[in-house]
């Protein structure tokens, strides 16, 4: 089964790899695909982020990073994928992950969105909150992959 993982990822956290790394042993393909969205304002290019995820699946061989724009379900379609792969942390992320699934249900009826459930370790991580901590000057290496906190540390001069 193809899977398609869409998101942000501005930046990957260990969060979003242990959805990757789950997802990964659970299906045959799984596409990470990072959002073109420049109404977000990111703080890494679609490239850096593009990059930060290779490095960090090198370990996952059916694991595929692409870019995207426009609707996922219609993503979904160009890569064949028959299920959108989501990541649920609190009760918080389930009200706007359930408007994105129905929405992308009534677009694509015959698409299926599927969550998994945070490990308990990262249920307090997000990409916002990981930015936070780094451009104060504290500590991420236990919140996103090497790669990711050389990246921010750079990113924030320290
Ligand atoms: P988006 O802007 O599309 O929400 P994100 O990069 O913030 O993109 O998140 C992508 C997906 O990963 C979302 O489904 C989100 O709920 C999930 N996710 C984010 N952080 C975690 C985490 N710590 N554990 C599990 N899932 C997560």
């Amino acid at each position: 089964m193809q899977v398609l993982y869409p998101g942000s990822f501005d930046p990957l956290t260990l969060g979003h790899l242990d959805v990757i790394e789950r997802g990964s042993a659970l299906f045959d393909q799984l596409v990470v695909a990072v959002l073109r969205n420049p109404s977000k304002n990111p703080c890494f290019s679609v490239e850096q982020r593009l990059q930060q995820i290779e490095q960090s699946t090198q370990h996952l061989s059916n694991v595929r990073v692409a870019a995207f724009d426009g609707l996922t379900v219609d993503f979904a379609h160009q890569c064949g994928a028959s299920v959108i792969l989501r990541g649920l942390r609190a009760l918080s992320d389930f009200e706007y992950e359930l408007q994105i699934a129905h929405t992308n249900k009534s677009l694509a009826p015959q698409l299926e969105t599927l969550f998994l459930a945070t490990a308990t370790a990262h249920s307090f991580l997000s990409s916002s909150v990981v930015k936070e901590v780094a451009r104060f000057g504290g500590s991420v290496g236990h919140m996103v992959p090497t790669g990711v906190a050389e990246d921010l540390a750079r990113l924030f001069n320290q």
